[in-house]
């Protein structure tokens, strides 16, 4: 029997699926990846999120704001979120955190930075800011975790974090910082996640840190339709894929495939509330 694995973070409800999903999941499960976890990136996506949970055995929602679309966002989406996440097969809040990579001013070519768009990357931040202190509290509120998205923000990512990390923890999602980072976060009591960056020519410094981190505390995940992995790379990414991760991180932590789908799984519904 082949070992099974989670893909912990999925966006089944993307349009990239729309076509053919009952295949996409049976390719899945073919390929010994028993559960989706679908995550939500607005109120709308959160919603097809767990419409697809009840639509399919395998497939699991969270339900959240992605930190990149926070200029849209309400000014108070916790009343959303508790209605959100008190439906069946929801279990977890997100994808939320904070995103500095795409700031106003860096959209922008850099002799037009001038004091305007300094304004508009504070005015971005602290909206990125309030809505994850949003999911933090609900969270915190309604005993779920959070799955995190941080990009160019670790430090106020982690300060964010903090204050709620005896109540709250989170997996930080398609992890590509180093190995100190990842310590840091561990010590909160959060996770990692890893994604196909793991098969890539240039993912060295994700491999070194996957080889750093303890085997209970990461999970796998294809953030698909993202980051296909080797031999996929370039191509539309699917859950079927975490197989191909997996053989990866299995040989860089140099354990069978067994005992990495144990470590992996457990630790998976260990932080996902609900997740069977
Ligand atoms: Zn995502």
């Amino acid at each position: 029997m082949q070992p099974i694995f989670f893909d912990t973070h999925a966006h089944l409800d993307y349009p990239d699926f729309a076509q053919e999903l009952p295949q996409v999941i049976e390719r899945a499960q073919s390929a010994g990846i028993s559960r989706i976890i679908s995550i939500g990136t607005d109120i709308e996506s959160s919603q097809r999120a767990v419409a697809l949970s009840q639509q399919f055995t395998s497939v699991f929602a969270v339900v959240g704001w992605h930190p990149s679309y926070a200029s849209n966002a309400p000014t108070d989406l916790r009343p959303a979120l508790r209605e959100l996440a008190k439906k069946p097969k929801v279990v977890a809040l997100g994808e939320t955190g904070l995103d500095y990579s795409r700031l106003p001013s860096r959209a922008k070519k850099q002799d037009d930075a001038n004091a305007d768009l300094q304004e508009q990357d504070a005015l971005y931040k602290v909206k990125q800011a309030q809505i994850f202190a949003q999911h933090l509290e609900v969270a915190s509120e309604l005993g779920l975790n959070c799955v995190i998205h941080q990009r160019d923000a670790l430090e106020d990512t982690l300060s964010h974090l903090q204050p709620y990390s005896t109540r709250v923890r989170g997996v930080f999602h398609c992890f590509a910082n180093d190995e100190s980072a990842m310590k840091r976060i561990l010590e909160l009591g959060s996770v990692v996640s890893f994604t196909g960056i793991l098969t890539f020519k240039n993912g060295q410094n994700i491999r070194d840190t996957l080889a750093a981190t303890p085997l209970k505390h990461f999970m796998l995940e294809t953030d698909c339709p993202f980051l296909a992995p080797v031999p996929y790379r370039g191509k539309r990414c699917e859950p079927a894929y975490v197989k191909e991760i997996a053989e990866v991180a299995a040989s860089i932590k140099g354990c069978p495939l067994e005992e990495l789908s144990k470590a992996t799984c457990a630790t998976a519904t260990e932080f996902f509330r609900g997740l069977f």
